[in-house]
């Protein structure tokens, strides 16, 4: 078996399982108890709270807990919108976002909101130029992905941020899902980011917000103090104990983890290019865990399950989308109507080893081959 779909999940790394485990028998009072135990647990949560947002550079109050970044990016986009609705109801997204984004923005249209899709360059990234013409007296938010689930491009935060810092009623929020641990940005100018831990060997169940300390928010999710008053319910501690220690190990383990990772990626993608009708959809900007490429006039879905026929598991786009339609990042990269409905990502590891890639090489070599001789490419 080859697991190469480690965008779409990491499994848990064994040391942050067992803690979750220890924890859970352990602390079983509820934080937000009066009695001894309450507060053993509560201090707990305190000190991972404090270690995380050290780790992030923000403050302890900005972190919000949540159910995984689906809920995150939710509570920024309609929590700021139905937050700040007085002063605009303009927003813009950039055309790479998560569909927890695009279907959050939808539902805001229904509240009235006018929601533009910012495009991309043909490197991928966003313009502050195209940005900027955009930015409309109305804005009141600005939603960019640091990193996107399909391609891997890394955007140009810290200018898009420093653009935004001159718009006072415009707040800037980026999806962080697929940044962490491979990445580092400052985030120091941005106001909302979302984090999801099951994506850097954490467990699933458990996402952040930070928010910083001068936005305000709507809450989804109502019903009194958790850990902060912006999401309801009685605090998880285990949740938030396994997601401080997956950061910690992501962020310390990160550089050699992407120098790994860069050495798979240069051997795939020369492999891979050595094919006509291949074509990679990744540009310069993409991070090297996430390959995306094309084989003209295969349906990604045939020669995923063709793949799978063989034990290697991969995808042909992020993995809440219906597996049979485009992808609308491909399309929104290449204008590329065919690229966009042959695209498979390939994503990449600490934990892959270079014996597994020549073991998928081998079989896209034999898949290939069938294909042609089929006459379908
Ligand atoms: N944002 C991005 C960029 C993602 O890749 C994903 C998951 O695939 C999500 C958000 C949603 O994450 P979750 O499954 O934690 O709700």
């Amino acid at each position: 078996m080859v697991y190469l779909d480690y965008a779409a999940n990491t499994p848990v790394d064994k040391s942050v399982l067992d803690l979750y485990y220890d924890v859970t028998l352990k602390y079983f009072a509820n934080p937000n108890s009066i009695h001894k135990l309450g507060q053993e647990a509560k201090k707990l949560i305190d000190d991972c709270t404090k270690e995380i947002a050290h780790n992030l550079n923000v403050l302890p109050e900005e972190i919000i807990y949540t159910s995984g970044a689906t809920e995150a990016n939710n509570l920024a986009l309609k929590g700021i919108c139905r937050r700040y609705k007085n002063f605009g109801k303009h927003i813009i997204l950039s055309s790479l976002e998560h569909n927890s984004l695009i279907a959050s923005a939808s539902i805001m249209q229904e509240e009235g909101f006018e929601v533009e899709l910012l495009p991309i360059s043909k490197e991928g990234l966003v313009e502050i130029s195209t940005l900027e013409k955009m930015l409309r007296p109305d804005t009141i938010l600005v939603s960019i992905c640091t990193v996107d689930s399909e391609i891997g491009l890394v955007q140009p935060i810290e200018e898009i941020a420093k653009l935004l810092k001159k718009y006072p009623h415009t707040y800037f929020h980026t999806d962080a899902t697929g940044a962490i641990g491979k990445v580092n940005v400052n985030y120091q100018d941005v106001d909302l980011i979302t984090i999801a831990p099951h994506k850097f060997y954490g467990i699933n169940g458990v996402g952040i917000l930070v928010k910083k300390k001068d936005v305000s928010l709507k809450p989804l999710i109502d019903g009194g103090r958790s850990t902060t008053v912006f999401r309801s319910g009685t605090p998880v501690l285990a949740n938030i104990v396994s997601a401080n220690k997956a950061l910690d190990i992501a962020l310390k383990k990160q550089e050699e983890r992407y120098r790994h990772v860069l050495e798979l990626n240069q051997k795939i993608i020369a492999h891979l290019s050595k094919y006509k009708k291949v074509h990679i959809n990744n540009t310069s900007k993409s991070i090297p865990f996430t390959i995306n490429f094309s084989v003209k006039g295969v349906k990604s879905i045939e020669l995923a399950k063709m793949l799978e026929a063989k034990d290697i598991y991969v995808s042909t786009k992020t993995s809440c989308c219906p597996p049979e339609t485009p992808s609308k990042l491909i399309y929104a990269l290449t204008q590329d109507k065919s690229l966009a409905s042959t695209s498979i990502r390939v994503s990449l590891s600490h934990l892959t080893t270079m014996a597994e890639i020549d073991e998928f090489l081998k079989v896209f070599d034999e898949c290939y081959r069938k294909l042609e001789n089929d006459g379908k490419i």
